[in-house]
């Protein structure tokens, strides 16, 4: 790999295509996988992601919102779409890109069926979400008449899946309440087959789903932080290669002298003579705030330097006065073997999905195949 010049975001597709591969080995032949892409592919570049997928035969995609599906099919993506949290005024370009809506709702189901009749189509491809106790977007089981009623006057949209999504699948204490959640489901998914009188695929579980419940995979599976290379538990991550590597470089090295304050609020406050390394990399690149003062680090010449004082929007400084470096030397913020983005996530608190989404669309991308 060359040394990073500055601050880069470098994206490997052959740990995509082993994370794909390794989740796939989790399933049965014949289960479907959709890899989740929304927020950017989790923060890496969801174009590039997509294709490669599309490339290994992957069956369907998932984004949030409209606007990030038709980013993928601008860019060349052909396989089915479904757009997660779909928004009526979004609609017409839905269809004008065939993307495929998951209706949650009685408003969002009339609304779109109201658009697909007013654009004339017929058995336009949607998929029904069922709530089995995350409590965040989907119709109930005492739903299911109205939903049939109103697909039954209609020709416009036909249903291409029903589908639920679970609150704890990572956390094995929860097992009793994850397990309802599929029998919940299961509940909705036959009372809806036998009212629609055709059998729409089947979906419940997400990464830490697959690998925790192989009885709900049902006909396809929804994947996306397994595919960037993390799962919600050590066990769960061992296997999986993250997939993407933040690095930057030094700018400028100061010699602080006891009793100087380093950064903005003068938040660092040198208790001794005390090297520091300036680094093009801020807030606006998405490291928060919350790593500042001490908790986040990054790497420089396999060492751990911790963050001095307040993140900055464009800079950090880290305390290098045990490292041997100089200015223009690589750093490393997270990779796939010194510190994981979960690692660093977990100095601040929080998860790597947090981290990593976050990381800005200032960050130059760097795909390597
Ligand atoms: C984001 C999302 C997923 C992917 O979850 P991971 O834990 O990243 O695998 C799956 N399904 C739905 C509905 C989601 O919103």
């Amino acid at each position: 790999m060359p040394k990073a010049q500055e601050t880069v975001l470098e994206i490997d597709l052959k740990a995509l295509t082993h994370n794909f591969q390794y989740l796939k080995s989790k399933l049965k032949n014949n289960t479907k996988v959709l890899a989740v892409v929304k927020a950017f592919a989790y923060g890496s570049d969801a174009c590039e992601i997509a294709k490669h997928l599309q490339g290994l035969n992957v069956d369907y995609f998932a984004v949030a919102y409209v606007d990030e599906g038709v980013a993928l099919r601008n860019a060349g993506v052909t396989k089915p779409i479904l757009v997660l949290h779909p928004i009526s005024v979004n609609f017409e370009s839905l269809i004008e890109y065939n993307l495929e809506p998951n209706l949650y709702s009685a408003k969002i189901l009339e609304a779109f069926i109201k658009v697909a009749e007013a654009e004339n189509q017929t058995h336009y491809p949607v998929h029904i979400k069922f709530n089995t106790g995350l409590n965040r977007l989907g119709f109930e089981e005492k739903d299911i008449d109205f939903i049939i009623k109103k697909l039954s006057e209609t020709k416009a949209v036909k249903v291409t899946s029903l589908f639920s999504h679970m609150a704890a699948s990572e956390d094995l204490k929860e097992k009793d309440f994850t397990l309802n959640q599929i029998e919940t489901f299961k509940i909705c998914a036959n009372e809806m087959k036998k009212l629609l009188g055709y059998s729409p695929m089947l979906h419940m579980c997400n990464t830490s789903g697959i690998l925790n419940y192989p009885e709900a995979h049902f006909d396809m599976v929804r994947t996306g932080i397994g595919l960037y290379g993390f799962g919600n538990s050590i066990e769960e991550s061992k296997h999986l290669k993250p997939i993407a590597t933040l690095k930057t470089i030094i700018s400028q090295i100061h010699n602080i002298e006891e009793g100087e304050s380093v950064g903005y609020n003068r938040a660092f406050i040198s208790n001794s003579i005390t090297r520091t390394a300036t680094l093009p990399l801020g807030h606006a690149d998405g490291i928060s705030r919350i790593y500042g003062k001490g908790k986040g680090f990054v790497t420089i010449q396999g060492k751990k330097a911790p963050i001095a004082g307040n993140v900055c929007m464009d800079m950090i400084m880290v305390d290098v006065t045990n490292i041997d470096c100089e200015e223009g030397d690589e750093v490393i913020v997270f990779g796939p073997e010194t510190v994981t983005a979960e690692t660093l996530a977990e100095s601040a608190k929080t998860i790597s999905y947090e981290l990593i989404t976050a990381i800005s669309q200032r960050v130059k991308r760097i795909i390597i195949k």
